[in-house]
């Protein structure tokens, strides 16, 4: 009992892989989520349902994120930014907390920590 419990919290934190893909994938539902007022003018002048119009003929499974970008005249639906190092990468894992936020990192912080644990046994 107690260790089906355990599995089930454990199942519930496993980091989890988010790409550049799933970012772009995903960008014109949250940018439509966040936008509802579509007769609403943007900071470039089109109405947001001009805007959702145009994301939503975009094919998000082979698009360079510029395609997104250039509609809502910024880079920040389609970044994805590591929280320890602030760089834009194009995969990062996402490691769930028990009590907080879940926590994005990058490949190449992941490798830094995994040092700093093979020094100290070293
Ligand atoms: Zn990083």
């Amino acid at each position: 009992m107690m260790a089906i419990a355990w599995t089930k919290a454990a199942l519930a934190l496993m980091p989890r892989i988010i790409t550049r893909r799933s970012v772009i994938k995903n960008a014109p539902r949250r940018f439509r989520e966040q936008y509802t007022d579509g007769a609403r003018r943007s900071h470039t002048g089109e109405s947001y349902s001009q805007m959702h119009e145009k994301l939503a003929s975009i094919d998000l499974e082979t698009c360079d994120r510029s395609a997104i970008d250039d509609v809502i005249g910024n880079n920040s639906w389609t970044q994805l930014t590591c929280e320890i190092c602030d760089c834009d990468r194009e995969a990062l894992v996402s490691i769930p907390r028990e009590y907080s936020e879940p926590i994005s990192i990058c490949l190449e912080c992941a490798k830094g920590v995994q040092a700093v644990f093979e020094d100290a046994q070293s």
